[in-house]
């Protein structure tokens, strides 16, 4: 597992809620909080690493790695959207570029965490900013979207040259085409969906 640059299509693809928190989420979690820690981010979503699952992981403090001092939030709501504040953001899936993004200064999350305790709090400053900037990646929404004109402009020639790096690993094969992309993308959706399914059966009996 790795983290997935600008512009691979898993950024752009709606994350499904998490219906059963089975292997494969805790596996994933595990995997999240290592590239987290390596790569001394403040969140991660599961899109971020080809899994388009209502996951991401944050981390406040940079001394602890371990798994307890990641918050792990699944299927998150954010409503109360209060006041707006402007601040250089960053992205692991768009390394070197940082500019600034205007957010809500304190927000409401609503979300579960791994062992299903319900999180129901008001965030605010660079925690409202990380679970604003994190739960955009779950529909798909990265920060360039919501960069100022000027932000945009200046970020140009960086998104250009991710671009061309993204193009160069498909046609050398380290990346699977778009399509293949695609294909996996819904495989996996239709997991947790399939899951749904399946216990949805068994109740009714
Ligand atoms: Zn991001």
């Amino acid at each position: 597992m790795e983290i997935l640059h600008y512009p691979h299509p898993a950024l752009r693809f709606p994350a499904c809620p998490v219906r059963r928190v089975d292997d494969t989420i805790r596996r994933l979690v595990r995997e999240m909080t290592r590239l987290l820690s390596e790569h001394n981010g403040l969140g991660l979503a599961a899109p971020q690493v080809g899994y388009p699952y209502q996951v991401f992981l944050m981390r406040l403090t940079r001394e602890n790695y371990d798994l307890q001092s990641v918050q792990v939030v699944l299927n998150p709501v954010l409503s109360e959207f209060r006041g707006s504040v402007e601040e250089d953001e960053g992205c692991l899936s768009f390394p070197g570029l940082y500019q600034p993004i205007r957010r809500a200064k304190s927000v409401r999350l609503r979300a579960f965490d791994l062992e299903g305790r319900e999180i129901d709090r008001t965030v605010s400053g660079l925690e409202a900013r990380v679970v604003q900037h994190e739960t955009d990646h779950l529909h798909g929404i990265l920060f360039i979207d919501r960069m100022s004109e000027t932000a945009r402009l200046a970020s140009r020639d960086l998104l250009e040259n991710l671009t061309r790096q993204y193009l160069e690993a498909q046609r050398s094969g380290k990346i699977p085409s778009e399509k293949a992309i695609v294909e996996q993308l819904q495989e996996l959706a239709s997991r947790q969906g399939a899951v749904v399914a399946a216990a949805r059966v068994g109740e009714r009996v």
